[in-house]
């Protein structure tokens, strides 16, 4: 069992299989954005079955596959499939934007991967193309064939941002409510150029709480997952919102999960620059015993919380290097 030294239990693993991303959502990654790490570096399949494996011997039940875009990443089929191999490795979810799911979403369920998280901040195509730099449709093609492929949950992400999408709301819930999905607004994070130059749109979620309030009897649901929303249902149907608040309201205490980029790195939190270089180890030959306790090590120093309040300037990395 992973455990840090506020007593929190680690049992997730967001794994970041790319840095690259067909998207530019503007909070994300800025279009000037250059620095990308080289392939060279990126873990190979082999090597993050291996370094997953040792995730999975300390306790790690569930892996999310996450990016930049995951579905970029030609090898993903192949990593998923090893990793819903590993023994002790309950769950297996994905992270995208769904632009290119109608096309690999039938593969992905094949291959071991059952929940999915996409993001989707607008059901309108110009407003669609302002925040991602890409086009609406392939992306609700893609959610229509994840459905049909049977992922279960499937849970949209929504970033709500004053005078971007905030008036969309309610047609959001509308989609989600019609379709059976799992809807979910977050907050926006001050993490590299993109989320900060985001920050002037950044509106405390108690806001949308209050306005569908107004419109819905909003029960609290218990939901399982892995995450730190906290989800309600709404009127009588089966769709449940949830609602994450990093800034408002962090949820720090709870955290159960460290994050591996492309290149080994592992991140103990998000908002945080604290961190293991794993590939070396990989590469220069270290035993699988050494490279669990340099894991245990860090996860020992993993902090208390994140500062984004306090220090919004803090992670120059871009999201897209973490997966969020
Ligand atoms: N490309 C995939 C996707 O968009 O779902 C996976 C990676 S993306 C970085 C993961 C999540 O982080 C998305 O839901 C995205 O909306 C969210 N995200 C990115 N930048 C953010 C920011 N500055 N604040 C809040 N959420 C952010
Ligand atoms: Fe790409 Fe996801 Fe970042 Fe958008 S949020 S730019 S889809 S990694």
């Amino acid at each position: 069992m992973l455990k840090d030294s506020f007593n929190r239990e680690i049992h997730y693993l967001r794994l970041s299989v790319t840095d690259r991303c067909d998207f530019r959502c503007f909070y994300c990654l800025p279009r000037s954005h250059r620095e990308f790490e080289t392939p060279d570096e990126w873990l190979t399949s082999d090597e993050i079955e291996r370094i997953v494996g040792q995730f999975s011997m300390l306790g790690v039940k569930h892996v999310r596959l996450t990016g930049g875009e995951p579905l970029v990443r030609k090898e993903l089929n192949e990593i998923a499939s090893k990793i819903a191999a590993l023994p002790g490795i309950e769950e297996l979810s994905l992270s995208t934007n769904a632009s290119r799911l109608a096309q690999f979403s039938e593969p992905l369920h094949s291959a071991g991967v059952r929940r999915l998280n996409i993001s989707l901040d607008s059901l309108d195509e110009e407003r669609f193309k302002q925040i991602t730099g890409s086009h609406l449709q392939p992306v609700l093609q893609g959610i229509d064939a994840a459905l049909d492929s049977g992922f279960h949950p499937i849970k949209i992400n929504m970033v709500v941002m004053r005078g971007i999408n905030d008036h969309e709301v309610e047609g959001m819930v509308e989609y989600c409510l019609d379709r059976g999905l799992t809807l979910r607004f977050i907050e926006t994070m001050p993490v590299g150029e993109g989320g900060r130059s985001a920050s002037q749109h950044y509106l405390p979620l108690s806001e949308i709480e209050a306005r569908l309030r107004k419109r819905y009897t909003l029960q609290p649901a218990a939901m399982r997952g892995s995450g730190p929303a906290s989800y309600f249902q709404i009127d009588d149907s089966g769709l449940v919102i949830g609602f994450i608040t990093p800034q408002s309201q962090h949820f720090c205490d709870t955290c159960n999960r460290v994050r591996l980029s492309v290149t080994g790195d592992l991140h103990l939190c998000l908002g945080q620059e604290d961190r293991l270089e794993l590939r070396p180890m990989l590469r220069s030959g270290a035993s699988d015993e050494t490279i669990r306790q340099a894991i245990r090590d860090a996860v020992m120093r993993k902090p208390e919380r994140h500062n984004f309040n306090e220090v919004p300037e803090a992670i120059l990395r871009p999201m897209s290097a973490l997966g969020g």
